[in-house]
């Protein structure tokens, strides 16, 4: 893997000076001058992104390096990601470990770089080769999420110091949704009897959130970047869901849900659908943002493990 990345990184440099030059040379051009004048923001996925376009708005432009659906945690960037985001102003990671990949563009760039969960106190990964490592799903979590925006709204005041009020209005709006969210949540799990309050997924990344709103979570893999699916993975949470009793269980967009497919059959409980965690969908998909992303959760969570 390593070797591999060193590879990569020979061959992406000329590509990198190549777009740097192409990006300085249209922003003097006369064709493209409002897009240009604009900062541009790129950060890791596309939740990120997400929630910079929104308290950004028209004031700045905003690209994710990585696609809807794609595999964030052992992300390769390509020669493509680096022209997109070569003059970047701004360059916004999640941090806690899982977009470590970043340092390949931070090293060669002169943007300003934010991390959108600093002061979020981590939870530590509970199983796996990564055991004990920050669990970096903060967002998950509208409690944290409230974090991530307060972060990135500062982040963007500090490249367009002209648009910090804007930015801090517009936070504050979305705060106020991700507060409706977490009550909502509490409301659904209240609602549930004790004994289905167990969230059964394929990666655990639902920790943040099943701590703020009173869930136990059990899961199939700690983080992606782990085996996924083994038996010995399999066979123990067979052992747990039977144990718990519980009526549904989920997988995640980005990843295979084969193993759950397996436990489903195994229990009896019901695979009652796709979760999103790392990634939105696109914008014709079911949560094009954040916002949807959770509440679609929530809902898909909430059907589920009502269910006898
Ligand atoms: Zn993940």
């Amino acid at each position: 893997m390593t070797k591999l990345r060193a590879v990569g990184l020979r061959i992406l440099a000329p590509l990198l000076i190549v777009a740097t030059v192409t990006a300085a040379c249209s922003s003097t051009g006369s064709g493209d001058g409002e897009k240009a004048d604009k900062p541009l923001v790129a950060t890791t996925f596309t939740v990120l992104a997400d929630m910079a376009q929104r308290i950004g708005g028209d004031r700045v432009t905003v690209e994710s390096i990585t696609r809807p659906g794609a595999d964030i945690h052992e992300y390769e960037p390509t020669s493509g990601d680096l022209k997109r985001v070569a003059g970047a102003d701004l360059l916004i990671s999640n941090g806690l470990g899982v977009d470590d990949w970043l340092s390949r563009f931070l090293d060669s760039s002169d943007a300003a770089h934010a991390v959108a969960s600093e002061g979020v106190e981590p939870m530590p990964i509970r199983s796996g080769d990564y055991e004990g490592k920050p669990n970096p799903h903060a967002w998950m979590s509208p409690i944290a999420g409230r974090t991530y925006l307060h972060n990135i709204a500062a982040a963007l005041s500090r490249v367009d110091p002209e648009g910090e009020r804007e930015y801090t209005e517009r936070a504050e709006e979305f705060g106020a949704e991700l507060d409706a969210l977490h009550t909502r949540a509490t409301g659904v799990v209240e609602a549930l009897p004790p004994a289905h309050r167990t969230l059964v997924t394929c990666e655990g990344a639902f920790s943040y959130l099943a701590r703020d709103v009173g869930l136990d979570e059990l899961y199939l893999w700690a983080v992606n970047t782990e085996a996924q699916g083994t038996p010995q993975q399999v066979a123990s949470l067979i052992d747990e869901v039977r144990e718990r009793r519980v009526p549904a269980v989920f997988c995640e967009s980005t990843v295979s849900d084969s193993a759950m497919q397996q436990v489903a059959r195994a229990t009896g409980a019901r695979l009652a659908g796709t979760l999103y965690v790392d990634s939105l969908s696109g914008p014709e998909g079911d949560v094009p943002t954040y916002v949807d992303l959770v509440g679609h959760d929530l809902d898909l969570i909430t059907e589920g493990l009502s269910s006898r």
